[in-house]
């Protein structure tokens, strides 16, 4: 069983970007901005904003965080992104999500302007990456393509199964593994809260991608002897043992299933640092005048 070390494929990827941006200044070249709106105190996505920011700072970018009460009218927010759609030093906008129930996340999300939409959930990126267009891919199956890319991971041919349907992570992975590109070429079952046979599904998989969002899901009797499985879970669970009061834990339950595989993302370390480094490199393409990613 290998590790799929995603602490140190981000890495790389940061500073391939890193060596990138340098050459950019050396130039004289614009340098890439991202700009982060963070609203309300929500635990988790503090920490995931504050770790968005870091790492532009660490490779060069600039980054600009704007936070907003929980209380922030929808218009005054919708006003905000127009503005930075509107600002020609501002190359890419994130949205933290999830927003307070009152705003319409549809519509801020539709409000980004697509050329700068580095998670890639506006429909007209979602369109392109349908339709195998260069474009935005959101950054959590980004970065799994990346991860699976960098260890030469056979994808061809293979049988995947995608638990979970969200349009953040589920559905696009199914559709980036059955397209027609390397990683890809896959044929996937896509399953989610009605499926009826899952572990029996699972248990065919040559690869298994979690997105449930439920601790230990995943459990060994459902993994197939040889198994790619990429958990994509973030889950915190109370542990009087740490500082936090918290540890993460994944979709899988790891300590069962690790030793049937031949590659397992661990969590934390695996499919997080990815992402990051997904929308790194979204916010490049971005800067650099680039409709995003191409086959
Ligand atoms: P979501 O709640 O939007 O979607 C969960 C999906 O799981 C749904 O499609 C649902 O149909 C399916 N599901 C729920 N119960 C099921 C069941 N019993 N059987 C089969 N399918 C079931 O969640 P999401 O945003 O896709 O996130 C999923 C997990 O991934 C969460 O733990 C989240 O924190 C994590 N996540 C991690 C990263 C990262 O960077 N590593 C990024 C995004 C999300």
């Amino acid at each position: 069983m290998q590790i799929l070390d995603g602490k140190l494929v981000s890495q790389a990827v940061k500073d391939q970007l890193a060596t990138q941006v340098a050459s950019l200044k050396a130039q004289g070249k614009k340098i890439p901005h991202l700009a982060a709106i963070l609203v309300g105190n929500n635990g988790a996505s503090e920490t995931y904003v504050a770790s968005k920011v870091k790492s532009c700072a660490e490779i060069g970018y600039n980054s600009t965080l704007l936070r907003f009460e929980d209380t922030i009218p929808e218009k005054h927010l919708l006003d905000h992104i127009a503005m930075l759609n509107e600002n020609p030093d501002i190359d890419g906008i994130l949205v933290q999500l999830p927003l307070p129930k009152h705003i319409n996340e549809e519509l801020v999300i539709n409000t980004i302007d697509p050329s700068k939409d580095v998670d890639g959930f506006h429909p007209m990126n979602v369109g392109k990456m349908v339709s195998g267009l260069p474009a935005f891919i959101p950054a959590t199956p980004y970065g799994i393509m990346l991860i699976l890319e960098h260890y030469n991971i056979e994808t061809r041919g293979k049988h995947a199964v995608v638990i979970g349907r969200s349009h953040i992570v589920g559905t696009p992975v199914s559709i980036l593994l059955s397209r027609n590109t390397n990683p890809g070429n896959c044929t996937v079952t896509l399953c989610h809260s009605h499926t009826k046979n899952l572990a029996e599904l699972c248990r065919q998989a040559d690869i298994v991608v979690a997105a449930i969002g439920r601790p230990n899901f995943v459990t060994a009797d459902m993994v197939k002897e040889g198994a790619v499985v990429i958990d994509v879970g973030i889950n915190r669970m109370e542990d009087a043992s740490k500082k936090s009061g918290f540890r993460l834990v994944g979709d899988v339950d790891y300590a069962a299933v690790a030793p049937r595989c031949s590659y397992i993302t661990p969590v934390p370390g695996g499919v997080g640092p990815m992402t990051i480094a997904a929308l790194l490199k979204n916010t490049y393409l971005a800067a650099t005048g680039q409709r995003g990613h191409q086959n």
